[in-house]
């Protein structure tokens, strides 16, 4: 459920008229509902309180605007981030340091200084390497640092090859049968405390059973680590529950995923944290587009529209659908191929796709676009950065600047030995 729908025929934001949005600030345009996000992240939050010990980590990467960031802090929401620069967001946002929990594996010394600085929460180590840098690290700052070790459980996610990361050809995480000795080891490293486990398969997953059976098989390695007198008392379950980019899709909701885990977790006795993205942030967003032209192609013609692959990648990317309407629909509708101005091919939102009649000047939306959208934008073909609107009720402010072409070519410097 979101908060993008139509009024005497003109889509809102809540209750903002689109073109009010795009006569003000311009197209193409990233249009986020506050209310949608609230929903979203108090749905995923109600969901899991069946559990015992929960901790929520936004996944900062599929949406880092700071007025986001703000709105997810108020709803007792931690953060997952992948880099220094998403920590920095996070902190600025106002997010508890003890509350952010860093993934990814390529966490530089640098980062690791500074985040064992900060004082965040946890480490999602994804090797030995890296625990045994962190280790020395923190021994010589005088610190110890709160550690997971992610797990890569090699359990095919059913989703897209490029947003898998569970299976063991992946390279997150450490190898699942090396795990019990890596964590043994790391355990009795000083300047580390190993508290658990933590894995995360995949992205834009749309069934539970792979879940299921990674989860499944962390309880198994969970049993076997204490059983060698280790403790665990966190499991990590990343993130990666799916999105419908499609009307009429079905996807499992938050409650059947609480429920799947309240059920493999039955007896464990560990916080459960979870690092949400896509889920939270997905539907609170829309990508508002201008029609360029109409230019006439083979079979079906070409709408060319004002919003590019460089603003909205996940169809260049992942080959991914995002539902295209009108702003004002006629009610009448084409069959067309709808394509961004850059030179790429790669540059097609949809294909031979059956969509509301629309002409030059017309507005549309590309929906569900808040997660992994401006996120990813950046400025191929000397084009602005996207700029990002949060609504919320009858008030709205823009949350992101355009970033003109004109300020990117200040920061270049021609040397003075071509000048
Ligand atoms: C990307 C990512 C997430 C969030 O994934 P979603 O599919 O957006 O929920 C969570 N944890 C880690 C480690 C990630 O890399």
């Amino acid at each position: 459920m979101d908060h993008f729908d139509y009024r005497n025929g003109v889509l809102h934001a809540e209750d903002i008229a689109l073109p009010t949005l795009a006569e003000a600030v311009g197209t193409p345009l990233y249009v986020y509902s506050r209310a949608t996000l609230t929903r979203h992240a108090r749905v995923f939050r109600d969901a899991l309180s069946v559990l015992p010990r929960v901790k929520l980590a936004f996944a900062v990467k599929s949406n880092p605007n700071l007025a986001v960031l703000k709105v997810l802090a108020a709803e007792g929401y931690g953060a997952d981030v992948v880099s220094g620069g998403e920590m920095e967001r996070a902190l600025a946002a106002g997010m508890k340091a003890d509350g952010i929990v860093f993934s990814g594996v390529g966490k530089t010394h640098a980062e690791l200084a500074r985040a064992l600085e900060a004082g965040i929460g946890q480490f999602n180590l994804e090797s030995e390497e890296e625990g045994l840098e962190l280790a020395e690290i923190a021994t010589a700052m005088g610190k110890t640092a709160q550690c997971v070790l992610r797990v890569n459980p090699d359990v095919d996610a059913g989703t897209h090859g490029k947003i898998s990361t569970g299976k063991a050809e992946n390279k997150f995480g450490v190898p699942y049968d090396r795990a019990a000795a890596i964590y043994a080891r790391l355990a009795t490293t000083p300047g580390l405390a190993m508290r658990g486990l933590a894995l995360h398969i995949g992205s834009q997953l749309s069934r539970l059973d792979p879940l299921e059976a990674a989860f499944t098989k962390i309880g198994v390695l969970m049993r076997a680590i204490r059983e060698s007198g280790h403790a665990v008392t966190h499991i990590d379950f990343g993130g990666g529950v799916g999105v419908p980019y499609k009307a009429g899709d079905v996807f499992p909701q938050p409650e059947d995923y609480a429920a799947m885990v309240a059920r493999v977790t039955e007896g464990w006795d560990v916080t459960a944290m979870f690092e949400p993205g896509r889920v939270i942030t997905g539907n609170t967003g829309v990508l508002m587009t201008r029609v360029v032209r109409v230019k006439e192609g083979v079979g079906a013609p070409w709408v060319v529209v004002d919003a590019a692959m460089n603003d909205l990648a996940r169809p260049a990317l992942y080959d991914a659908w995002h539902d295209f309407a009108a702003v004002v629909p006629e009610g009448a509708t084409i069959e067309a191929n709808i394509v961004g101005p850059i030179c790429e091919s790669s540059d097609t939102f949809a294909m031979g796709r059956t969509i509301d009649a629309v002409k030059r000047g017309d507005l549309a939306v590309f929906r569900t676009a808040g997660a992994y959208g401006a996120t990813m934008a950046n400025t191929y073909n000397s084009r602005p950065l996207v700029p990002e609107v949060m609504v919320d009720g009858d008030k709205w402010a823009v949350v992101a600047d355009r970033i003109e072409p004109a300020t990117i070519l200040a920061a270049e410097r021609v040397p003075e030995w071509l000048a």
